[in-house]
Formats: C-alpha cells, structure tokens, sequence
C-alpha cells in the first residue's frame, strides 16, 4: 500500500496552536506505519487561504495522485479539515479521489466513523449522480437548440467537412457524392457501381455504409433526429443534391422505382462475353487470349464450363462480325420506325398529361394534410384533445406527407426535350449495327441488354434469343399503348451517333 501525506497550516493556526507541519507529519507518518502503508511523497502547505484553488501544493497533490493513479492507495492527512472547510470542495476532491479509488484517511480522526467521513461517503454517490444528470442535461438541452437552429453535431458525413462548428460542402469529395446520387437517380446504375466510382475517387466505403448514406437526409440539406424533433429540420448548410434527387433515390432504395438492366463491368476486348452463350450446354462464353507460338495473341470467345461436351470455341472477329450482321437484320425498317415515332408522340402527349393532372392532385393532398396538421395544432392549443392524441394522429399525417413527396418524386413529368430523345432513340434504332461497332464497352454492353434483357444463344452461324426486349417487340407489333422510356440521356453523354 502507498500513501501520500498531506499537511497544511494557516498562518493563524500556526501561530495560534503550534500544529507545526512537522508534527502533523510526524502523526501522518506515525499513522502510516501503524496502518502497514508505505509513504512515497509528502505534500506541504504552508500558510495559505483555505481556499482550494490557491493551494499550490494540494493541485500537486491531486495532479500526482492521478498520474499515479495505479500505485497510489490513499492519501493521509492530520484531520480531514486540512483539504478545506468548504463542504463542495471536499466533496469534489473526495470524489475525485474515490473514481481513482484512492482513499484518503485522516491520522487522528476515526476513519469509519467521522462526521465527515460519514457524510462525505453519503454525499459523494448522490452528489456524483446530480452533477451528471445536471451536465448531461446542459448537454442535452443544447444540443437539442443547435439541432433545431439547423446545426449538425455530429461527425461530418462523406463528402461534408466541419469548420469550427459548422458544416461545408468538401468540393471535391462533395461533388462525387452528388455524381453517385444522381446516377443512382437515373435508375441505370447499381449501387456496386457507384462503389467502383467512388473507389476509383479515393472514397473507399463498404456496400452497408453506402446503403446508409444513400438514406441520409443531410445530403439534401435536412436533420432527422427523433430524439430532438419530430420533424424533420432544415439545415444550416448547403445541400449536395436537391430534393427531388434525394426522393427519386430513396424510391428506387425503396423499390417503388424500377432500375434499367443492371451491367457488368467488363474487359473491353470482349463485349459479348457473358451475353452470348455456348450452343451446347448453355453456359454464358467468357472471353480468352491464347499466346501464339511467336508471341501473338489470339482472341477467342470460349466455353469454360468443365461439364461441357464441346469445349466451345469462336473467334472474337468471327463472332462479332457474325452479331453486327445479326443487329443489321433485326433492326427495324425505316417505314416502321416513322410509325413508331408517330404514336410514341401519341403516347408522350396522353402520359404528360395524366402525369400533369397526379401531379397535380398529389399536391393537393399535400395542402389537405397540411391544413389538417394545422387544424390539429388548434385543437391541441385548445386543449381539446389530449397531446397523446395529437401525436398519434399527427405521426399519420406525417407518414401520408412523406408517402406523397415520394410519389411526386417518381412521378416523372418528361422533359420537353423529348421529341430530341426519340429522334435520337430512332437515330440509334435505324444504325444499331454501326452504333454499336462505334460504342465503348459500356454502351455495347447496355445495348445488347436492352435489345436482348436474356442474352443470345450462338448456333452455328445463328443467333437465338428467348426473347427480346419490349422496345423491339412493340417496333414489330406497333400494337402496345405504353412504354417505359430509358433515360437517353446515358446515351448522349457517352457516345454519339
Ligand atoms: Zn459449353
């Protein structure tokens, strides 16, 4: 056991009653030896207010004991009363000493059952608790103000950065959050796309927090926190992408919004691989480059299941030539494709304006269940209705507002730009042959898959396709009233025609 002594005199006292240092040392020490303790340092006051804060030695004392926390057992003073008379400072420093589990024990007062001693074991638990729940209070009170004046507390999400206290758009890992945001939007790109995308940006995160920050209202400029308010609070800070970005993407999250085709990320020499399968067993061709005996490399698209009879084998021009040919034939005829675009006028028109009119009526709605929030507000302000009832009702006012912003947000009113997208859309139809030869990998991947959402089958010369996309067989039939648009948008950026 190691203890620490501490000793001090007024000025007063000393001369007063002559309680030397040296003989409340002496006490301590004699104490100390009685006990079993083994003393490591002596701490001496001398002549000092009673105040704790002006004790220069006593701050030592409390730094040393909390720097040797481990080693220290107690600390030893001639009578409890020579810390301080007041009774907060001798609660503070008693429960600070009791956290590291030091003791502190008086010399010639009895250790068990002094006044002090007793009401500072008492004390100290309680008084303990009360600071905390008062602290946490404090903190918890403001907090709950910052949070409703629109500041964020917390650690800056991805692509934010706290500056002193408030949060900022990082520029540029900001703007790739935006990026993956809004392709997401556009319901053409999996979420492991825009992992890869933020890979390759230097923002490595797992497939969970990606799902989570896809959620987060921060990046639309809002706080959620139940905890604070019931509401959600618009920020102090910029948005990253606005809100009817953010509603689009939680639609898809939510699966309320189809996603186009996923792709796979592949090697740009074989763009038919994993499309075209094996005439034999089935099994999708993958692609491959034997080394020729002086060096050069051959590309093949090859069967590799083990289990096949055959061993397919093809090479890559043969095959790819053998599929232009294939996109030449099945593209439709330019009498065909005047049709289409005709009733796919049609078409837009009628859906613009059925969209027109939802859009319409869910906003509506959402003036209804505001007026009804508000008038709910009254009752509760004249105590007619209790503030159980009012949260229960207003909790579905608020579910049925958040149903209808989402259905707003899906509810696409096309772009004027349309009649551009389906010249284009038709441009591409009538040279699919030529645009697909001319597309990166990416585009001829995407193409083949809307054309052929099953992949094709290669028998001898000949493809065969379980079936093919809705697009073609409406061109074929011209029979079909509506159609799901893509996007084209995709199109343009990344090719022309
Ligand atoms: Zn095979």
């Amino acid at each position: 056991m190691n203890a620490v002594i501490y000793t001090r005199v007024s000025t007063t006292e000393q001369a007063k009653h002559g309680y030397s240092l040296a003989s409340q040392e002496l006490e301590c020490k004699k104490f100390a030896e009685k006990e079993g303790m083994k003393v490591v340092k002596i701490y001496r006051e001398e002549g000092v207010s009673a105040k704790t804060t002006n004790r220069p030695q006593l701050q030592n004392l409390i730094k040393f004991c909390i720097e040797n926390k481990k080693s220290i057992n107690c600390i030893i003073v001639w009578k409890f009363d020579r810390f301080t008379r007041k009774l907060e400072d001798q609660i503070e420093l008693f429960g600070k000493m009791q956290k590291y589990n030091i003791r502190i024990l008086s010399a010639t007062e009895n250790n068990e059952e002094s006044a002090i001693g007793n009401l500072v074991r008492n004390v100290i638990g309680t008084f303990a608790q009360f600071e905390n729940d008062i602290k946490s209070e404090r903190v918890t009170a403001g907090m709950k103000e910052a949070f409703l004046q629109g500041n964020w507390l917390w650690k800056a999400p991805i692509g934010y950065k706290m500056i002193g206290k408030k949060l900022y758009i990082d520029e540029i890992k900001g703007s790739h959050i935006k990026k993956i945001f809004e392709d997401f939007a556009t319901g053409l790109y999996r979420q492991t796309d825009l992992l890869n995308y933020l890979k390759d940006n230097n923002i490595k995160i797992s497939a969970n927090t990606l799902c989570d920050l896809l959620r987060k209202p921060v990046y639309y400029g809002y706080l959620v926190n139940e905890k604070y308010s019931k509401e959600p609070i618009k920020g102090d800070f910029e948005p990253i992408v606005d809100e009817q970005t953010f509603y689009r993407v939680q639609a898809i999250l939510n699966g309320n919004k189809a996603q186009a085709v996923p792709h796979l990320r592949q090697n740009p020499m074989f763009p038919l691989k994993q499309f075209i399968t094996c005439p034999y067993c089935n099994q999708s061709l993958t692609g491959d480059t034997p080394h020729g005996r002086k060096g050069q490399k051959y590309y093949y698209y090859r069967c590799y299941n083990k289990d096949c009879i055959a061993h397919f084998n093809i090479s890559k021009d043969k095959l790819e030539n053998n599929f232009v040919e294939y996109l030449t034939k099945i593209k439709p005829d330019k009498s065909l494709l005047k049709l289409f675009k005709t009733i796919m006028n049609d078409v837009y028109n009628k859906s613009t304006e059925e969209a027109r009119n939802s859009y319409n009526s869910f906003n509506k709605q959402l003036e209804g269940i505001n007026n009804n929030k508000s008038k709910l507000l009254d009752l509760l302000i004249e105590e007619k209705i209790s503030s159980d009832a009012y949260k229960m009702k207003v909790e579905q006012f608020e579910k049925a507002e958040l149903d209808l912003k989402s259905k707003i947000a899906v509810n696409d009113i096309p772009e004027n730009d349309f009649n551009e997208c389906l010249e284009y859309a038709c441009n591409v139809l009538d040279n699919l042959d030529k645009f697909w030869l001319n597309s990166k990998i990416d585009i001829k991947e995407r193409l083949q898959k809307i054309i052929f959402p099953n992949g094709l089958r290669y028998e001898s010369g000949v493809f065969r396709n379980s079936q093919m996309s809705s697009l073609f067989k409406i061109i074929g039939t011209l029979s079909v009233p509506s159609i799901n648009m893509v996007p084209p948008s995709e199109f343009e950026s990344l090719s022309t025609p």
